[in-house]
């Protein structure tokens, strides 16, 4: 006997991770597949997480989130039930999905982008509509509103862009945002806002502000450096913040996360000072396999897209025979993520040997 699975499951590819790390003849084993922070967490955010832990474990976590949602809803200047929190950004975007779109309806992005979107607008029994990014890998904003229609009920705008790195500027977005008709929800996913230097890029804090229809994701995972205790979330206006409420799964942010997300926020000013660390560490990436003239795009996010076309496995190879593990996208490119510098140290080393 064998089951009758949904229609349209079969087009639907199941997320892979980034590959654990090879360890290479020297010794060395580098994971930067995921974007992930290479920090250890900071003592007192390891604090937060031991004082939780004992009451944390036999019981369900308050779904409420209360302190989380006032800390935050302070530090960003919203309304508390603006925010709705997720196991992670991604399960967040999956709540933004299943709320606004169902089977037959469209959501929106660019490509190449976040890998996760293709596959929750297929599990959702909805249609990706695909727009490519241009030559230089950015968003191609006029495109993406001639393509709106009447079935579009989402439209997904990264920036920085995963894998790419590029971004959108205020410009481009606020003349994007005045194309694009009040039906349709525009989600600024900034999961790598925080790594963006560029002044002429957009806040989605001020989109959110002056649109209706505009929500912000955000997470815990990169800049924060909490990838492995999933949390994200949305600002979103009441109702849209309603709705996916009501498709979140139940207990989906652990009392961990939570404590652990508190104590970041209280912890800025020193996570700060890794951040422009990784941003100082992420341009000399650029600069040296940009100097060694390989295609190297600027990115404002914590890693770095090399373009390498039908040499990706075989580049990818070089990078794994020196215990670096990075995200190929076969015929396509390598996505870098930026590491400790020693981490980077190799990069550029293996960089150069592909050159
Ligand atoms: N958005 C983008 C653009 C991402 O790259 C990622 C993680 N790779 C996420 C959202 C989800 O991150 P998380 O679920 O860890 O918050």
């Amino acid at each position: 006997m064998s089951f009758s699975f949904r229609p349209g499951l079969e087009q639907v590819a199941a997320y892979t991770p980034g590959k654990p790390a090879p360890v290479g003849a020297d010794g060395l084993s580098a994971k930067l597949s995921s974007n992930e922070n290479p920090n250890d967490p900071l003592p007192s955010v390891i604090d937060a997480i031991v004082k939780t832990f004992p009451t944390s474990v036999n019981r369900y976590p308050n779904m409420a989130t209360p302190e989380l949602s006032e800390a935050l809803a302070a530090r960003l200047g919203v309304d508390a039930q603006s925010l709705v929190f997720g196991s992670g950004s991604v399960e967040v975007a999956s709540q933004l999905i299943h709320a606004l779109a169902g089977p037959g309806d469209e959501v929106m992005y660019a490509w190449r982008s976040f890998e996760a979107y293709p596959i929750l607008v297929r599990a959702a029994g909805a249609v990706p509509l695909e727009v490519p990014l241009d030559a230089e890998l950015r968003h191609d904003l006029d495109a993406m509103a001639d393509a709106i229609t009447e079935r579009t009920k989402l439209v997904f705008v990264c920036t920085p862009n995963n894998p790419t790195g590029a971004t959108v500027t205020t410009n481009e977005l606020d003349r994007f945002m005045q194309r694009v008709p009040k039906h349709v929800l525009v989600v600024i996913d900034e999961a790598y806002v925080h790594f963006d230097v560029d002044p002429k890029s957009p806040t989605g804090l001020d989109f959110f502000a002056r649109y209706e229809n505009v929500a912000v994701l955000h997470t815990f995972s990169k800049a924060y450096g909490l990838a492995g205790l999933r949390v994200g979330y949305a600002i979103a206006r009441p109702d849209v913040a309603e709705a996916l409420r009501k498709v979140a799964l139940p207990f989906g942010v652990t009392d961990l996360a939570q404590s652990a997300a508190v104590a970041s926020l209280a912890a800025e000013a020193e996570l700060q000072v890794r951040i422009d660390t990784i941003v100082e560490e992420r341009d000399r990436v650029y600069a040296a396999l940009k100097s060694a003239g390989l295609p190297v795009f600027p990115s404002q996010a914590n890693f770095v897209w090399l373009e390498a076309g039908e040499s990706t496995e075989a580049v990818n190879e070089v990078f794994r025979a020196r215990g670096v593990s990075v995200r190929a996208f076969a015929g396509s490119g390598l996505r870098i993520s930026i590491g400790s510098a020693i981490e980077n140290d190799a990069v550029i080393e293996v960089a150069g040997l592909a050159a």
